[in-house]
């Protein structure tokens, strides 16, 4: 019997979730994550079902030799929720989430998806800042930061988090608060999955639907230059309540198209007025903007990524749109290789841009827009034309961006030494030294990893 099979016969009678071997039925289903190009082989995946699971999970692993992965949601396009050969810890089973509507808090289990979330929350119409897509986990996106239709009112997903119970490097258990150590909680909140692994989340809520305005507008690709300079003229006027993105996209008809989608986060009544110069512009040829649940308005976006769709994405951070670089990313647009491929402009403004750098790991707190360059297609027989598109398509971009870069949309090869200045800006420093004092032997290092001082 090999140590890991025996190591897990030891286990098992305690382990409340799964240890899944190569041979065992359910380990093909589980080694896969959203992004289908990520083809790694653990020697183990432990599907846990509590903190005790992850803590024997760690010990487990540090006793093999064997390198950890932590998967929350799966979401992450660099891959780094899986390794060839390692220990997988695995929280998808690890779901529920507990709500407080009298003191709005939310409990948030590690493994838990946005659309878990929401469909809890909105039981009383609250809710908090999360992801744009439905199925991305609450996890990877509030460590790396976390912005979304409630970020101008709200904050990232991080600003809005009480408090995190985490696994540490050693098996041991701790609550992280402002006020419970209060370094590792600064460190958390931007600095991913460095220090620990999160078995919970707990989270303040606010008022918020269940009814809002939002949804989606589409003009033909020829009028792309024109509505991208007025969403970037439109975007310099909106309110703390509205968040707004633009896509260069193929719509189901096989036709390209510019979108624009957006969400008021308050009244409908004012939702409807927020939105009006939105609907008013030019002669969409597709208007599916209104009143609609804010739980739909979270999912509006899902059908666009597909489970197990190959994917390279670059991003970048551009403190202005001018009107060269929307001229770039129109052009560049018309060279994609797959109607799967898009570029994304996200406006960022508002609550989340005026938290101060230093408060929290999370760097990136500028007004302007992240451009995502999202390429994507299903058949392997194409990763080349997809990835040489993508570096391309960025590669163009380069005259017009900034320092920072949204550290959630690495690819693998994003996670360098110019990466990581780039992800975590002036914070990197204080980020070695907290890494030091709770991860100094770098047991946490599949993320865009933060080496201890
Ligand atoms: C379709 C799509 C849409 C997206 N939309 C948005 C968006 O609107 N806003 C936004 O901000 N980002 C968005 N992202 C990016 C997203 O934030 C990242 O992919 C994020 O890492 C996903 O989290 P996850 O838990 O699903 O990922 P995973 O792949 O499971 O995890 C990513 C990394 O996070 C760490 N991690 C995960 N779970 C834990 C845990 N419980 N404890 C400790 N570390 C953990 C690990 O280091 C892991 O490698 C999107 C991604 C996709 C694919």
């Amino acid at each position: 019997m090999s140590s890991v099979a025996a190591a897990v016969k030891d286990l098992t009678p305690m382990f409340a979730g799964r240890l899944l071997q190569p041979a065992d039925a359910l380990y093909n289903d589980a080694r896969l994550i959203h992004n289908g190009m990520i083809d790694k082989r653990p020697a183990l995946i432990a599907q846990c079902r509590g903190t005790a699971d992850i803590s024997d999970a760690i010990k487990l692993a540090k006793s093999l030799g064997l390198e950890i992965a932590v998967r929350g949601g799966g979401h992450n396009v660099g891959g780094r929720a899986t390794v060839e050969g390692g220990l997988m810890i695995d929280l998808s089973l690890m779901r529920g989430v507990h709500v407080d509507p009298a003191h709005k808090i939310a409990w948030a289990d590690g493994g838990t998806l946005w659309k878990d979330f929401n469909r809890e929350t909105q039981q009383f119409g609250l809710a908090t800042t999360g992801g744009v897509v439905s199925s991305t986990g609450v996890a990877g996106l509030t460590l790396g930061g976390g912005f979304g239709w409630l970020m101008p009112k709200y904050g990232m997903a991080l600003d809005n988090l009480r408090a995190v119970k985490l696994v540490l490097a050693d098996g041991s258990v701790v609550r992280a608060t402002k006020d419970d150590h209060p370094d590792l909680f600064w460190a958390v909140r931007g600095g991913g999955g460095n220090f620990g692994v999160a078995a919970s989340f707990e989270f303040t809520l606010h008022d918020v639907g269940p009814m809002v305005v939002g949804g989606l507008v589409a003009h033909p690709i020829d009028r792309a230059k024109d509505v991208l300079k007025f969403f970037r003229d439109h975007t310099q006027t909106l309110s703390d309540d509205v968040f707004m993105v633009a896509a260069l996209i193929t719509a189901p008809d096989g036709n390209k198209a510019v979108g624009l989608a957006a969400v008021h986060s308050g009244s409908v009544a004012d939702g409807e007025k927020a939105l009006k110069p939105v609907k008013g512009f030019g002669s969409p040829v597709l208007d599916v903007m209104g009143p609609m649940p804010y739980s739909a308005a979270n999912m509006m976006l899902d059908e666009s990524f597909p489970k197990g769709g190959r994917c390279y994405w670059k991003s970048n951070f551009l403190a202005a749109l001018s009107d060269a670089a929307i001229d770039t990313l129109v052009d560049q647009f018309m060279r994609n290789p797959s109607p799967l491929c898009g570029i994304v402009v996200e406006n960022f403004h508002g609550a989340a841009t005026r938290v101060p750098v230093d408060a929290t790991a999370y760097a990136l707190r500028d007004q302007g827009f992240n451009v995502l360059i999202n390429s994507q297609w299903l058949d392997k027989a194409d990763d080349a034309k997809g990835t040489t598109w993508c570096k391309t398509a960025h590669q163009s971009l380069q005259p017009f961006v900034g320092a920072r870069r949204y550290m959630n949309y690495y690819s693998d090869d994003d996670m360098t030494d110019a990466g990581l200045s780039s992800a975590y800006g002036p914070n990197l420093p204080r980020l070695r030294q907290i890494k030091r004092k709770y991860d100094p032997d770098n047991v946490f290092h599949h993320n865009v990893n933060i080496t201890p001082a």
